[in-house]
């Protein structure tokens, strides 16, 4: 019986020392940015589905004359709310970028206007999501195809709103609100997972042509001709013949609404 009597201040002293080691043995703050840091598609679940994250807090970054259209960000916000389960809401957050006077942007340096411009980032159950709006056109352009957007993160995208300006000034061209909504809505079905890029396939409906620059890799794009994920829908938001704005097909939905959305 003695043996297991514990002195008051024994206790005390014990508990001091459990905390103490607690937190010595505390990790550093991990960095708040990591999980915004992912490979492209690994977030699509959690874009389409409430069920880790229930609101979205989209950053819209633009340099100074490059924001786009009053109308395309309602659009995008109509469309997010059309496919999205976030029944805590979707906010708006803008960020004006500072002028990049790089001629053209590569991938190594629009990751770095991320790094030193993103303010949003997933908190508890808010996912965020970065979209930039250039002021320059894609290192990746040739004589014969131009770079509109490329979605490169699981929640980064980029728009060359500056490509897009050039071609809405053209002859013919299409309305700069037109190409911005398609651009955008096309770049966020790949954050999305489609085609077969995190979000699976309910019917094999995934384009099989190889991409333009000959790599033996699928694309990433639909098959159907009338949807938004089809390969060829940006290009042809470039023309003023395109008449309405174009929406996912049935196969793209169905993917979409088997891994969470609406
Ligand atoms: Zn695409
Ligand atoms: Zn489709």
């Amino acid at each position: 019986m003695k043996l297991l009597k514990i002195p008051p201040y024994f206790t005390f002293f014990l508990s001091v020392l459990l905390l103490t080691s607690c937190s010595k043995d505390e990790p550093t703050p991990a960095d708040i940015t990591i999980a915004n840091k992912q490979s492209l598609g690994t977030s699509a679940r959690d874009f389409l589905s409430a069920e880790e994250f229930t609101s979205l807090r989209v950053e819209i970054a633009y340099v100074s004359g490059f924001k786009p259209s009053t109308t395309t960000l309602n659009n995008l916000r109509s469309f997010f709310q059309a496919r999205l389960n976030k029944p805590d809401g979707i906010t708006f957050v803008e960020t004006v970028v500072p002028a990049t006077n790089k001629g053209s942007l590569e991938r190594d340096e629009y990751v770095k206007i991320e790094a030193d411009n993103r303010t949003a980032f997933n908190v508890g159950d808010e996912l965020a999501v970065w979209i930039f709006f250039a002021d320059q056109s894609s290192e990746k352009d040739t004589d014969t195809s131009r770079i509109l957007g490329t979605a490169y993160r699981n929640t980064s995208c980029i728009i060359f709103e500056k490509t897009l300006k050039d071609f809405s000034t053209r002859i013919g061209g299409a309305s700069l609100t037109q190409l911005e909504t398609v651009t955008t809505e096309h770049e966020f079905g790949h954050l999305f997972g489609l085609v077969n890029l995190g979000t699976e396939m309910v019917r094999d409906h995934e384009d099989e042509q190889p991409n333009d620059d000959g790599v033996d890799a699928l694309n990433k794009h639909c098959n159907q001709e009338n949807c938004l994920m089809y390969f060829q829908t940006v290009a042809d938001a470039t023309s003023s013949a395109m008449t309405g704005l174009p929406t996912f097909g049935e196969f793209c939905l169905e993917d979409l609404r088997a891994n969470g959305g609406k």
